[in-house]
């Protein structure tokens, strides 16, 4: 590590488990004071309390304006400004075909991985100002770039927070750079989530993305935790100072094309 976040100050969300974990570990480990966010309260204090006194464990419901505040003011009590917000939380429905899934499931995927985005940008924007550093950085995935069967709303968001983000950038600039990752599928708990949450059937679903990325990934593997948060690294980082309004994927060239014939 080399400190490139050296007297940063960030707010991760979904910092409780995968992406986000390791995130606001990478954000910490380069010297950022850290905001650790999740609806999991109690499992985003266990990620802060095993960083130590240079972060802190809030709960925060993305999807709930006031909550969202909440979280951006105790970054500014707590650490005294706001230098990086990455919106990272989202959740997915079960797999089905678009036109089975119910009114309630494409409320509550927007509420999370749209309005919640919408929401952290509105509230940090204030406090982002006064930073000579500030960066808004969002998880969408592969799947706003290559839709994946039966997972129709996820995607559809994941789509909008690339236009959101590029919106975001022209809002924004020049003092807030705003950026976005897609990544692959990788085998955190959020899979269970669209897997419906039992054990057997997650593992199984695991297993078959993991032989679909040796067929359709050019780099032939998913990807993992570490690999998501140095690209947030990096594009949190000053190395990124004239990037703003990308999406960048982070897919083993899985976006790149199509892998038939191999
Ligand atoms: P994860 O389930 O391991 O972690 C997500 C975290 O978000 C959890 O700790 C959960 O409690 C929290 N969360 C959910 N709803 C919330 C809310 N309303 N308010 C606050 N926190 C909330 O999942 P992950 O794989 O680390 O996913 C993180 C992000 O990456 C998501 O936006 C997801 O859509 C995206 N993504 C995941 C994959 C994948 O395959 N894992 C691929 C591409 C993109």
């Amino acid at each position: 590590m080399t400190g490139v976040l050296s007297g940063r100050v960030a707010v991760v969300t979904g910092a409780a488990s995968g992406f986000g974990a390791a995130t606001a570990r990478r954000f910490h480990a380069e010297g950022a004071r850290v905001v650790v966010a999740d609806r999991d309260g109690d499992g985003a204090k266990r990620v802060a309390e095993a960083l130590g006194p240079d972060a802190l464990g809030v709960t925060v419901d993305v999807s709930r304006s006031e909550d969202v505040a909440q979280m951006v003011e105790a970054a500014a009590d707590t650490f005294g400004g706001l230098d990086i917000l990455v919106n990272n939380a989202g959740i997915i429905h079960a797999k089905g075909s678009i036109d089975t899934l119910a009114e309630s499931e494409f409320d509550r995927i927007v509420a999370v991985n749209l309005r919640g985005p919408f929401l952290g940008i509105k509230h940090a924007v204030p406090v982002l100002r006064r930073s000579r550093h500030a960066v808004i950085l969002n998880t969408a995935s592969v799947g706003a770039l290559v839709p994946r069967l039966n997972t129709s709303i996820y995607s559809a968001t994941k789509a909008g927070i690339i236009s959101l983000t590029r919106s975001a950038a022209l809002d924004l600039a020049p003092g807030i750079r705003v950026n976005a990752v897609c990544p692959l599928a990788s085998p955190t708990p959020f899979l269970a989530g669209g897997a419906g949450g039992d054990g057997a059937v997650y593992d199984a679903y695991v297993e078959g993305m993991k032989s679909d990325a040796r067929h359709a990934v050019p780099l032939g593997r998913l990807v993992r935790p570490e690999e998501v948060a140095a690209a947030f690294t990096f594009l949190a980082s000053d190395d990124a100072a004239f990037i703003t309004g990308v999406a960048l994927p982070i897919d083993g060239g899985r976006s790149a094309g199509d892998m038939v014939g191999r």
